[in-house]
């Protein structure tokens, strides 16, 4: 994992190799969202989303598991995207 995505999302190395190890597609009936499955249960899927925030005109990622509604901050799956993304 080079250090520029580890500094882009200051986070360490261990969680984004994780996060890396997820797959993932992309939806068919919208741009910019994609699929993940849970690890643990594949019959779960989440959605990631890159989208525009209207009040700000900034872009941002959203995720529809627990762990980025309550935390608010970057989970598995955002990562598994955004790293795969950039590669
Ligand atoms: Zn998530």
């Amino acid at each position: 994992m080079s250090d520029i995505i580890k500094e882009t999302f200051g986070i360490c190395t261990s969680r984004l190799l994780r996060a890396t190890q997820l797959e993932f597609e992309p939806d068919e009936t919208e741009i910019n969202m994609w699929v993940v499955p849970s690890q643990s249960n594949k019959a779960i899927k989440y959605y990631v989303r890159h989208s525009l925030d209207c009040e700000s005109g900034k872009m941002f990622w959203s995720c529809t598991c627990d762990d980025f509604f309550f935390r608010k901050g970057h989970c598995k799956h955002i990562l598994a995207v955004r790293v795969r993304n950039m590669a």
